[in-house]
């Protein structure tokens, strides 16, 4: 459900690059998206998954093991608002939708509550507001709502280290690709978000490999499971091509079940036909014995 998909709007779309190398892990995204959003106080821990997200946080931090012993580092968690996403393509009503300037964007009075768009996600991304009398989806928004002066989502302007930065996707790949080639002993040689499920408008460079974290499979897992291409074709491409083979693995399924059922019917009436020869044969056999009788 994208609105607009030429290569001058894929231009002018909009991305956030983290690099957790200069993450200190202070949250002060996380507050700067809480103040702008006017978010209330984070639900009790039972509420909330293990990522910090929730109906009231639509960014957190993560903290995981660092590439040293006894070191850390801290991911920023937020919807990844992918280039062709899965869960717009699951909203049977169009309540989630790809915009021109990179953000995925939701729109509650369109939404029916069915929660398709949770399931679909493959980044286990979308909350909803389970303890609410009228429920719905909440996640991060990357749109002109949350904007401060400067134009930057409140998240990024409130950084004090420069670890996550706005900007335009196709430039803000190039600063990472950059960063990575002038610093290859410090970072793991991969963007996170480049391609992965069709490319992401969130993107990250890390000196510690972030799959876990960010619910992405890893190349040797891919190949465990024999589906090595996943992750550079979005879920939606891949289900296109699924519905348009299902009319023919449908007939072709309705041809085996039919050519069983043939054998079966087959093998019956055979079975039967020869029941029915065996027993004229044994009573013929009786007669002929009782013709002989003296
Ligand atoms: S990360 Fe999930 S919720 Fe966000 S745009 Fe992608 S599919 Fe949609
Ligand atoms: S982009 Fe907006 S909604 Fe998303 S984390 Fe930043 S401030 Fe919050
Ligand atoms: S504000 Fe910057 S340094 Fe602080 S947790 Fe967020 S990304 Fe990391």
């Amino acid at each position: 459900m994208s609105e607009g998909s030429t290569s001058e709007t894929k231009s002018k779309a909009k991305a956030i690059l983290t690099d957790t190398t200069k993450c200190i892990g202070c949250e002060r995204c996380v507050q700067g998206c809480v103040k702008k959003n006017q978010l209330p106080a984070d639900l009790p821990a039972h509420f909330k998954a293990d990522d910090g997200l929730s109906s009231v946080r639509y960014t957190s931090s993560v903290e995981i093991d660092g590439r040293q012993e006894e070191t850390s580092r801290f991911v920023r968690r937020q919807c990844m608002h992918c280039v062709d996403p899965t869960c717009a393509a699951a909203c049977l009503v169009g309540a989630l939708s790809k915009r021109e300037d990179g953000s995925v964007r939701y729109i509650s009075s369109k939404c029916i509550g069915c929660r398709y768009c949770m399931l679909a996600c493959p980044f286990s991304i979308p909350r909803y507001e389970y303890d609410e009398i009228l429920p719905y989806i909440r996640k991060c928004k990357m749109d002109e709502t949350c904007r401060v002066e400067g134009g930057q989502p409140a998240c990024t302007a409130a950084c004090p280290t420069g670890a996550t930065l706005f900007g335009l996707r196709e430039e803000l790949i190039a600063e990472a690709k950059r960063r990575i080639a002038e610093r290859p002993e410090l970072y793991v040689d991969h963007i996170w978000g480049e391609h992965e499920f069709g490319g992401t408008s969130v993107i990250y460079i890390s000196d510690t490999p972030l799959h876990d974290v960010l619910h992405i499979p890893t190349p040797e897992e891919l190949a465990r499971r024999g589906v090595g291409r996943l992750t550079h074709e979005s879920v939606p491409h891949m289900m296109h091509g699924w519905v348009m083979v299902t009319p023919f693995q449908f007939l072709g399924g309705l041809a085996v079940l039919g050519g069983i059922a043939f054998l079966r019917r087959r093998s019956k009436v055979m079975a039967e036909q020869a029941a029915a020869s065996e027993r004229a044969h044994e009573s013929a056999s009786s007669a002929a014995k009782g013709e002989r009788a003296p």
